[in-house]
């Protein structure tokens, strides 16, 4: 019997199947691709993210910090030729002759900067944070982020010291002006060169007197603990307008170093919680300068000619005045120029303690401001302030300041022209 081999079955298994199917094995090829890069995808997200955690130092500064500012002011001194995104920031100075100047700086502008300091390479990141405002001041809320390798940290102390350093050269021998904003006091542009007692032209004697009381007070500080009273003292200048008040007390700032708080009772908004808020957070080392103070009188009743209604009251202003109570000293200036509408109950002493009049040019002023611009002519002050003196209208020194500007270089017109002053 013949045996007949029985024929080799075709063993045809799936994965051979697959295998020899060129389309599917360069698809599962794919898969296999995408699913390792996805994988490393992961791994360097994770890498990274280990990487940024361990390796990378951020420093987040907002705009409400002090050293916001003088952050970007830094920077902008290191990288003033390198940035190509920056940001202008106006400067506003008003020198003592009235005259104004202004000009423009750059800072960096939001965005991402690289820079390189004492050989350490930092990132900077200055992000507007959306639509987030700073409700008290109505001002973009703002961030700069730094970020350096985590052995370098140590280099962000040390830059904001710089910064710092620079910011207060910059103030130095300078008055720093604040303004209200919401219910906060904020520097209003670049610090001022220090205003000369001198350039402020007072009728004999007032600015002696007012001067010594000021340095008395501020030599009585245990007179005062010991006694239990607050340490704060209130000046009340009074008299027509441009007649020196503000000016005198710029110049005082200067003098004592101090900076000035500016606050004008009929600004639009300023209610009486307001006020007080900013009486009770002026910032230290500063006169509170209140302008207008009559605005809390006729506000009771009146609104200006577009309608709107002063928000201080009386009663809010002295509770705001009584309040001012703090650990140093205070001195608080007021002004007006209708001091015959306020109420005695704001010039009892422990409110206001001290009260000037500053009036209209007196012989001595305008003389002594003839000289001031032009030095040595003696004859031509006295006819000068002799013509100023005969006229039926009193001028304020502010338009005797305006002649002498527009004619700097000729007295004699200045003389001719005081009858024109007096019109
Ligand atoms: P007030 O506060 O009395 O209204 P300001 O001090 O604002 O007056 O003065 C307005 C302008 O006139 C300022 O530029 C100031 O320099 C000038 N001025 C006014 N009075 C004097 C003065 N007595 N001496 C020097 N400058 C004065």
């Amino acid at each position: 019997m013949e045996i007949i081999p029985e024929p080799p079955v075709q063993k045809t298994s799936i994965s051979s199947m697959l295998s020899s199917n060129p389309y599917f094995s360069a698809g599962f090829g794919l898969m296999g691709l995408g699913a390792s890069l996805a994988l490393l995808k992961q791994f360097s997200i994770h890498g990274l993210t280990h990487a940024k955690r361990h390796l990378l130092v951020t420093l987040e500064i907002s705009s409400r910090d002090k050293s916001y500012n003088w952050f970007l002011h830094w920077m902008a001194k290191q990288q003033s030729r390198s940035s190509h995104h920056l940001a202008v920031e106006t400067s506003f100075k008003q020198f003592d002759n009235g005259s104004v100047a202004s000009g423009v700086r750059f800072i960096p502008g939001p965005g991402n900067h690289f820079l390189r300091y004492a050989g350490i390479w930092i990132k900077i990141q200055r992000e507007r944070q959306g639509k987030l405002i700073d409700l008290t001041t109505g001002a973009p809320w703002e961030t700069v982020t730094l970020t350096t390798l985590s052995r370098d940290r140590d280099i962000f102390q040390i830059l904001l010291k710089e910064a710092q350093e620079m910011a207060m050269r910059n103030q130095q021998g300078k008055t720093v002006i604040f303004i209200s904003w919401g219910t906060e006091w904020k520097q209003f542009g670049q610090p001022r060169r220090k205003r000369l007692l001198d350039s402020v032209i007072l009728d004999t004697g007032i600015k002696e007197k007012i001067i010594s009381d000021v340095q008395d007070f501020l030599k009585s500080e245990k007179w005062y603990a010991d006694r239990g009273i607050p340490y704060r003292r209130g000046y009340l200048l009074y008299g027509p307008p441009g007649s020196g008040k503000s000016s005198f007390i710029q110049a005082l700032a200067g003098h004592l170093d101090y900076n000035i708080c500016i606050l004008n009772l009929s600004t639009r908004g300023l209610t009486d919680d307001r006020l007080n808020h900013l009486l009770t957070n002026v910032p230290e080392q500063s006169i509170l300068l209140l302008e207008d103070i009559d605005a809390a009188f006729s506000g009771r009743s009146q609104s200006d000619d577009q309608g709107y209604q002063s928000g201080v009251t009386f009663s809010g202003l002295l509770n705001a005045l009584d309040g001012v109570a703090s650990c140093e000293e205070r001195l608080i200036f007021m002004t007006t120029n209708h001091v015959q509408i306020l109420e005695d109950a704001l010039i009892r002493p422990g409110r206001v303690d001290m009260k000037q009049a500053i009036d209209n040019a007196s012989y001595t002023q305008a003389k002594q401001m003839f000289l001031r611009f032009f030095e040595g002519r003696e004859n031509d002050a006295d006819e000068f302030a002799e013509r100023v003196c005969g006229l039926e209208k009193k001028v304020s020194t502010a338009s005797l300041q305006g002649l002498f500007v527009y004619n700097k270089h000729d007295p004699r017109r200045c003389i001719e022209l005081v009858e024109e002053l007096g019109k």
